[in-house]
């Protein structure tokens, strides 16, 4: 899912969701032309509160060691995505939780402070904007947010939502991790399309892009465990081709062509003197034209950022790196010595073969 980074928390980088950017700023516009400046402050407020969320789960997360690459801000709450989901239940669980548990301590202490000064009141009617910046509105107002936003993420049972997550972690304890998840996706489908239907039938644009977020959500982690749980122990060295097929920087395109037609790789380490200087590819040697290639070398063609990863390190790893940096291959490097090449193909093949062993 695209999304615009913003900043950076705890070393963590935080992106918004186009949805969010989009109504953010509808409301802003509608906002300032009506001249109506509670709507902007109500949503810099929600904005305040989804990010806290997501800052609560991705606490917890790395009190456990659990690396969060990003976290994604979506209007109704956000997703932490974390590099390993952690396989115990009980941890995902109290991550899962975190979340609204923040919001529900937040709309506690606001409705204890309006309890106290016998202002609850303000509250009502429960789904009206308060159009006054007196501080128990502004009060009311977080209570509302707060409830509204720990109900909707811990209480709609649909993966990736926290829900989902809790779900599948109660699951998870009795029937396995990835039966778990499978049966926790399938639920959260049924729900995404109920949450579609209702939201063309109440025209509700911000349902609809819920359900899609969970429909994907679902089927996205879904795959994932899969394949995750599939290539678990697996290493690097263990399907990795050690007998790497180089070619020379000084070679012709030409001459690269005739090589790559030879051997059929997409992609090759450049040597020089017996060091790795780049990596020449197909759709390098694709990007110039045909009556070009007698002006290029591989070394003008090829790219000089290696891409690399250790023999010991996991296959699941491996492939996460080529998704992150877009590439195809990755060097294996052992004491700054090329030992051996892997490639998504050789990932998709090992993912094929397991299956069958898995059936
Ligand atoms: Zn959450």
């Amino acid at each position: 899912m695209e999304g615009i980074r913003i900043g950076k928390i705890f070393g963590i980088p935080i992106e918004m969701h186009i949805s969010f950017i989009l109504l953010i700023l509808l409301l802003f516009v509608s906002g300032i032309i009506f001249g109506n400046l509670y709507i902007v402050f109500y949503i810099l407020l929600l904005f305040f509160f989804v990010v806290l969320h997501e800052l609560s789960h991705s606490l917890v997360a790395l009190k456990y060691g659990v690396k969060i690459d990003r976290i994604m801000l979506l209007p109704f709450g956000g997703v932490a995505s974390m590099k390993d989901i952690p396989r115990e239940p009980k941890k995902e669980l109290r991550i899962a939780i975190a979340g609204p548990l923040m919001n529900f301590l937040f709309a506690l202490i606001s409705f204890l402070i309006l309890y106290a000064f016998n202002k609850v009141e303000r509250l009502f009617p429960f789904f009206m904007i308060s159009q006054t910046f007196e501080f128990f509105d502004i009060l009311a107002t977080v209570f509302k947010i707060n409830l509204i936003l720990g109900i909707f993420n811990l209480f709609v049972p649909a993966l990736p939502m926290d829900g989902g997550r809790v779900l599948r972690a109660i699951l998870a304890m009795r029937i396995g991790f990835l039966r778990a998840t499978e049966l926790s996706a399938g639920i959260a489908k049924i729900i995404a399309v109920a949450m579609f239907m209702i939201g063309i039938l109440s025209l509700n644009p911000l349902l609809l892009l819920i359900s899609f977020f969970v429909y994907i959500g679902a089927e996205q982690e879904s795959k994932f465990i899969y394949i995750s749980t599939l290539l678990s122990g697996l290493k690097v060295e263990d399907i990795m081709t050690a007998d790497v097929i180089t070619v020379s920087k000084d070679m012709s395109l030409e001459e690269l062509y005739v090589f790559m037609l030879k051997h059929r790789h997409m992609g090759y380490p450049v040597v020089d003197d017996g060091r790795v200087v780049g990596v020449v590819t197909f759709s390098d040697l694709s990007q110039i034209r045909r009556e070009d290639w007698g002006r290029f070398k591989v070394e003008d063609i090829m790219s000089t950022k290696l891409i690399t990863c250790r023999k010991d390190e996991e296959v699941l790893d491996a492939l996460m790196k080529m998704n992150r940096e877009n590439v195809g291959r990755l060097l294996v490097f052992e004491n700054d010595k090329l030992i051996g090449i892997i490639t998504r193909t050789d990932i998709i093949r090992a993912i094929e073969i397991l299956r069958l062993g898995k059936a």
